[in-house]
């Protein structure tokens, strides 16, 4: 059976590991070694890497791994990614049968101008794009940009499985919380993740129907989050993208 497992990396990463029987998957392996001992101690053998993104704590590992399992390594048609053998893009479907996944990709801007999204099974692997009630700085792309991809993913179903790059949801949260005070949802998922990260575990994945319901970069269009916006910003912000380029600016310096 399916099952997708996380190995925290460096300070505040997570490598997703898809794995059946004894074969694996890796998204976004920045370190080999810890990704080595995990499938040593489990003998699980890689047959593939997915990279989102070509930041160094996202692909950091892949040539180590793949002179270790000779694996297939996707990512991004539009960037520099070491050991690439398959450049992916929006509309294409990768087919990954040694552990049961089809994957459709998704180009999503932004945080880099090549990111792609991997989205399949109920599941989707979103990088540095979209986070726990949070987003990816807007490093090479545009605002407009970044807002079209968050966009994207904010509209595939709600029990979507959110698989995101980092453990950044409590600080996240706190920002959140400061937009829209009001929001019920977000102090029950405050809650949650205080208990989650007090045990030591991932808040991760969540779904889209809590992000659409908490995340203040996919709720642009609510009035309450404009208001927030413009109040901080000292404008009145109409249309959603400003009211997102707002609200990044306001969390860049939180
Ligand atoms: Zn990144």
């Amino acid at each position: 059976m399916l099952s997708i497992e996380p190995i925290p990396a460096f300070r505040d990463n997570y490598i997703w590991v898809a794995r059946n029987n004894q074969r694996a998957a890796a998204i976004d392996p920045g370190d080999a070694a810890l990704l080595l001992h995990y499938l040593e101690s489990e003998n699980l053998s890689l047959v593939a890497i997915l990279n989102t993104h070509h930041h160094a704590d996202h692909v950091g590992g892949n040539l180590e791994l793949k002179a270790r399992f000779s694996c297939k390594i996707y990512g991004p048609a539009g960037e520099s990614i070491p050991g690439l053998t398959h450049p992916a893009r929006e509309g294409d479907r990768i087919s990954l049968p040694e552990i049961g996944m089809t994957l459709d990709i998704l180009d999503t801007p932004g945080h880099t101008l090549g990111h792609i999204a991997y989205y399949g099974e109920g599941a989707l692997f979103c990088g540095d794009t979209l986070f726990g009630c949070g987003c990816g700085r807007v490093f090479e792309g545009t605002m407009a940009q970044m807002h079209a991809s968050l966009e994207k993913l904010s509209h595939l179903p709600g029990d979507t499985r959110v698989y995101c790059a980092h453990e950044y949801t409590l600080a996240n949260i706190h920002f959140a919380k400061e937009v829209e005070p009001e929001n019920e949802a977000l102090r029950g998922r405050e809650a949650e993740a205080l208990g989650l990260r007090k045990k030591h575990l991932p808040t991760l994945p969540s779904t889209l129907d809590i992000e659409r319901q908490t995340n203040p970069f996919l709720r642009c269009f609510i009035p309450r989050v404009a208001e927030a916006a413009s109040r901080h910003s000292g404008t009145s912000l109409t249309s959603p993208l400003e009211v997102f380029t707002a609200l990044r600016q306001w969390k860049n310096d939180f």
